[in-house]
């Protein structure tokens, strides 16, 4: 598992000025850079706002209808405004939750889950291809990490699911950076996407309705909790003690819980927010209440609060989920010893199984389609 962690900086593609296809992906770029870009080209920088208000409204550039006909051909054959799509959704029988395939250029595919709740949307989304985590329970993480998303391809993964949201009159409101992958491993294209999510004239999304889900990569929560960006954290923990950690998440072999938890207590002094612990309970591993009182040990007078999550059952792993009972009986335990906690509110569970498992079964079919066994 070591080896795991020590490339566990993943490829990252050159984004300001990203290329596809000896194309200008133009989404991942601030405003200012856009008008620099459209300069060079010999166009004026007015345009530049244009072109990025367009871009940030999901619009390619067909639509920009206040271009010159022949300035959006010229744009066509240099530059790419969405570099995501949606090539497949599910809709869920029993809610509002709509889980989305979205497809990049080159042909990878990522999972984005959108669910209706009384504030409003709330999208999920990926920040890499796969994840190099390694964590047991998971199953973003199987095929390991094929590469990075740039900073444009997550925000064409928000401008998706507007664009779907628009005729209903609605927008994503909150966002979550939980799907598959590790945002800090991806670090500096997710800190240019966070900035980009709230830049005037874009779609201008407050990054107190941001959430950003790590495993624990310490040194970079650290960092985050200087970069003066005011997301939610979550620590997905799991367990109790060290022991538990390392059976079921390698990273927990290169920082021990004090040290991630200290990195969280440095997150919570800097930013002022508490932070959300997320603990997926399975059976036989990390589930009893005498754990329940173990882990309410370790977050004493700590500013968080605990979400339990009833395991996701993958089946290409053989851990089990918690009954009902055993969920309540571990959220009683930790309200008996004062800590803040509530069990995650499943959405759309028909459709969205657990993380990672779309995008897999997708590539399972694709190796059938192409004779090759999964
Ligand atoms: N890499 C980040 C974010 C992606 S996973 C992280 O580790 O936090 C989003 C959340 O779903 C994490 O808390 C993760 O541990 C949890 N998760 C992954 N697979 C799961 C499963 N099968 N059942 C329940 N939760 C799962």
């Amino acid at each position: 598992m070591e080896t795991v962690m020590e490339n566990h900086v993943a490829n990252v593609p050159d984004t300001s000025g990203a290329t596809l296809d000896n194309l200008t992906v133009l989404t991942g770029m601030h405003r200012e850079e856009v008008r620099a870009w459209m300069q060079q080209r010999g166009l004026p920088a007015f345009r530049g706002d244009q072109v990025f208000s367009w871009i940030h409204r999901g619009r390619d550039f067909d639509e920009m209808t206040n271009l010159p006909l022949s300035m959006r051909e010229t744009l066509k054959s240099s530059a790419v405004a969405q570099p995501v799509k949606i090539s497949d959704s599910f809709h869920s029988r029993v809610d509002d939750t709509v889980k989305f395939l979205y497809e990049m250029r080159d042909g990878n595919c990522v999972e984005g889950v959108l669910m209706h709740y009384h504030h409003g949307y709330s999208l999920c989304i990926s920040t890499q291809v796969g994840c190099n985590m390694g964590c047991a329970f998971c199953a973003s993480t199987l095929e390991g990490c094929v590469r990075s998303l740039s900073a444009g391809e997550m925000l064409g993964e928000v401008l998706c699911a507007n664009r779907y949201l628009e005729e209903k009159g609605e927008k994503v409101h909150n966002l979550v950076l939980m799907g598959a992958g590790e945002p800090l491993d991806n670090y500096d294209e997710v800190m240019r996407f966070l900035r980009l999510l709230r830049e005037k004239g874009g779609i201008e999304l407050s990054l107190r309705s941001v959430s950003l889900s790590t495993c624990g990569l310490v040194d970079r929560i650290r960092r985050l909790a200087d970069e003066d960006l005011p997301v939610t954290l979550s620590l997905s923990l799991h367990a109790p003690n060290d022991e538990v950690r390392r059976k079921i998440m390698p990273i927990a072999k290169r920082w021990s819980m004090k040290e991630a938890l200290d990195a969280c207590r440095y997150y919570i002094e800097k930013t002022g927010r508490r932070v959300i612990v997320e603990y997926a309970l399975i059976d036989g591993v990390n589930a009893s209440v005498e754990q329940a009182e173990e882990l309410a040990g370790k977050l004493r007078n700590m500013q968080v609060h605990v979400n339990l999550i009833p395991l996701n059952e993958v089946k290409e792993r053989q851990l089990k989920g918690v009954s009902e009972r055993q969920v309540r009986a571990f959220l009683e335990r930790l309200e008996a010893c004062h800590i803040s906690a509530t069990r995650r509110r499943e959405m759309g569970d028909d459709i969205a199984g657990a993380c990672g498992q779309l995008r897999r079964s997708v590539i399972l079919s694709r190796g059938a389609e192409a004779g090759t066994s999964a």
